[in-house]
C-alpha cells in the first residue's frame, strides 16, 4: 500500500520537476482495510531519501456509507460490516467506504526561492 502511493507520489514530483514533496493527502475509506499509523509508518520508512522524504501525511477517513438492498434504507457507520438500521439483515450497497486514493500533492519548489 505504502509503495504504491510513494510510486504515485514520486512519480508526480518527477513529472512537475520539483525538489521536494511536503504533504499528501490521502483519503482512505472506512472499509479499505488500511490502517492509518501502520501506512503513515511505512511510507516514512519507504520515504527515506526519496523526493518524499520530509512529506507529511494526512489522511482522510471516509465513513462507510451506503443502501439496503431489501427495504432501501440509507445505511452509515463505522467498522467492518455495514448493517441496515431497520431490516438488520438486509445487504448493504456501499456507496463509500472503500477508498484509498491521493486527493492532493503540495511540493516545494528550489526554483522559486
Ligand atoms: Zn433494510
Amino acid at each position: 500500500m505504502a509503495i504504491s502511493i510513494l510510486g504515485i507520489v514520486n512519480d508526480e514530483a518527477q513529472k512537475a520537476q520539483v525538489s521536494a514533496v511536503t504533504q499528501v493527502r490521502l483519503c482512505i475509506g472506512d472499509l479499505a482495510g488500511v490502517e492509518a499509523t501502520t501506512l503513515t509508518a511505512c511510507f516514512e520508512m519507504l520515504a527515506q531519501g526519496t523526493a518524499s522524504d520530509k512529506a507529511r501525511l494526512i489522511i482522510k477517513r471516509i465513513p462507510a456509507t451506503g443502501t439496503c438492498t431489501v427495504c432501501g434504507t440509507a445505511a452509515s457507520g463505522r467498522g467492518r460490516m455495514l448493517k441496515c438500521p431497520v431490516c438488520q439483515t438486509g445487504p448493504v450497497k456501499l456507496a463509500t467506504g472503500r477508498e484509498f486514493y491521493v486527493e492532493s500533492i503540495e511540493v516545494e519548489n528550489t526554483l522559486q526561492r
